[in-house]
């Protein structure tokens, strides 16, 4: 950018930042704004996916470079008439709570940084280490489907790919492959953040380990992830892909946990707690074997609730693999109903995308853009028996259910420690239940909402249960102290070191500005 644009880009920003001067009249600052390159009038930026709380921008800024976003967040930082102006990166807006938003302050839509996927590779046999430069805005799906070109691609993932890499970090990135390689946070080498006063910074574990740190399960709170270096593996040719059905619960815990201990052999591991038959076919939208599953469920073979387990082995091999042979042995420990369980064989990428497909499901039915109240919670195992007691408690079976539960174990070993992503204080197996419903119709809003919130306040309050929101969402500080327990003195002077004024990250209510 030459340095007149930049100056005009500038001077735009003064005069956003004066009509928010709380001695000035304030008016609509979209008449005011002369410059429509760079900050924009508001319209995605106040809805995200959950479509429940919808807080308007007063401008976008769509940078081109990691310098625009720089010179915002210095230019704010060393004026004094701004202090209520608020800063938040939007990734692809996949958040439930307005967590990428900023009520009258401004967005930066991530998504306009020209995206960068730079892959490396060094060493040789054995030794080669592989990783990609990717900048903030792109999406998982883009770098699977750059890296898959060199046969490589990241280890840990999320369920859904069309999230964006700044997002998923920011939050931890859970996966099934999580059990095996740690969440997303724990699979990047390098970070470049441009923190609260606009300093471009490049941090990884052994430069600036406190702000790399910190950025990571950081809820935008301490800089904006302009770049991030990740770690790549060989890709495998193909998945088998399988899931299995239980009527009991401990069984099926048992199993996902025997599952988790043979990283050798297993993959992914997932699981869902199926509440009826409408729930299943929400469930199990992406697997290509739906419709033999159908006829046996339907003969009521099944429990009322019942659980299946989800796990992959992945080929490597073009040909004479042994991976049927694997999956039987896998399978003969297993102790879920004889007759119930059902394996395909799939495309690396078609396994990955797999939620594409419900996608495409949900957007025929016109489920997709509808308010999504989900709950997120993880649970040590200690207290999962408890928790799954109290959430069918809360949701009955009989009910109408829109969504799915997906619920399968972590391994605490396997994140990163220092990180800003919180845990539940005890066990080393700890499990992630998704409650990943739709209000449909609209009305049951509320009324879903309140059964969350029954939810989370009962798991973590509990003893028994003393469970984390993944996700989080709170309304008060109070709360957010009590989400990070002891590592709250951290988290809150990490806040002073990288965003003193508290502009970044708005939408998550964690220091009110
Ligand atoms: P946004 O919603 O745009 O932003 C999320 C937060 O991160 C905001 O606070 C925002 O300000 C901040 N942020 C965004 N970009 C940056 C950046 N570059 N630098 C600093 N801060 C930034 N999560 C999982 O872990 N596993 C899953 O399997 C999974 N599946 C999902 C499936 C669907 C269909 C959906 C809708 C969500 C799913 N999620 C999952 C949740 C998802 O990881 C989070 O909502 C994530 O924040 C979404 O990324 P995003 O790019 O949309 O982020």
């Amino acid at each position: 950018m030459d340095f007149a644009l930049l100056c005009t880009r500038v001077y735009t920003l003064f005069l956003l930042v004066l009509l928010y001067s709380p001695c000035m009249h304030v008016r609509s600052p979209i008449d005011l704004n002369p410059l429509n390159s760079i900050l924009e009038t508001p319209t995605e930026a106040s809805v995200d996916y959950g479509r429940i709380i919808f807080n308007s921008p007063a401008a976008i800024l769509r940078p081109k470079s990691p310098k625009d976003i720089s010179l915002l967040l210095g230019f704010l930082s060393s004026s004094s008439s701004n202090k209520y102006l608020t800063v938040a990166a939007r990734g692809a807006g996949h958040s439930i709570y307005g967590q990428a938003q900023a009520s009258g302050g401004i967005v930066i839509e991530m998504d306009s940084l020209p995206s960068s996927i730079k892959i490396h590779r060094w060493g040789d046999g054995d030794k080669i280490i592989s990783y990609a430069d990717v900048s903030g805005g792109t999406l998982w799906i883009e770098l699977l489907e750059e890296s898959l070109k060199l046969g490589l691609a990241p280890r840990s993932w999320t369920d859904y790919l069309y999230l964006s890499i700044g997002g998923t970090l920011s939050n931890a990135g859970i996966s099934g492959q999580a059990f095996k390689y740690g969440p997303q946070i724990s699979n990047v080498l390098q970070l470049d953040i441009i923190t609260g006063e606009g300093e471009l910074v490049t941090c990884s574990p052994s430069k600036s380990s406190e702000l790399f740190y910190a950025a990571l399960g950081g809820l935008g709170q301490f800089g904006i992830i302009t770049s991030a270096r990740i770690i790549l593996q060989e890709a495998p040719k193909k998945v088998t892909w399988v899931k299995a059905f239980y009527s009991d619960f401990d069984l099926f815990t048992k199993d996902q946990e025997m599952l988790i201990s043979m990283p050798e052999k297993v993959d992914y591991v997932e699981g869902f707690i199926v509440l009826n038959e409408k729930n299943f076919h929400n469930s199990f939208a992406a697997f290509p074997s739906l419709d033999s599953m159908i006829p046996k469920l339907e003969k009521g073979i099944l429990s009322e609730v019942y659980y299946c387990i989800e796990f992959t082995v992945y080929d490597y091999q073009p040909k004479d693999s042994n991976v049927k042979q694997v999956v039987e042995d896998i399978s003969r420990e297993m102790s879920y109903i004889p007759s119930l369980i059902y394996t395909v064989e799939v495309s690396y990428y078609d396994f990955l995308n797999r939620v594409s497909i419900e996608e495409k499901s949900l957007r025929e039915r016109g489920m997709w853009d509808v308010s999504h109240p989900w709950l997120n919670i993880l649970v040590p195992k200690s207290g999962i028996e408890e928790f799954k007691d109290l959430l069918l408690e809360i949701i009955s079976p009989d009910q109408e259910f829109e969504g799915l539960i997906l619920i399968y174990p972590l391994l605490r070993d396997k994140w990163a420690t220092n990180t800003s992503a919180v845990l539940p204080e005890s066990d080393e197996v700890v499990y992630i239940v998704g409650i990943l419903r739709s209000a449909n119709p609209s009305d049951r809003l509320s009324d879903i909402l309140r059964e969350n919130c029954r939810m989370a306040k009962a798991a973590a309050g509990n003893q028994a249960i003393r469970a984390k929101q993944y996700l989080p969402h709170y309304h008060s500080q109070e709360q957010w102290k009590e989400h990070f327990g002891s590592g709250w003195e951290q988290f809150a002077g990490r806040k002073l070191r990288f965003d003193p004024r508290n502009v970044l990250g708005p939408g998550q209510g964690i220091f009110p500005n």
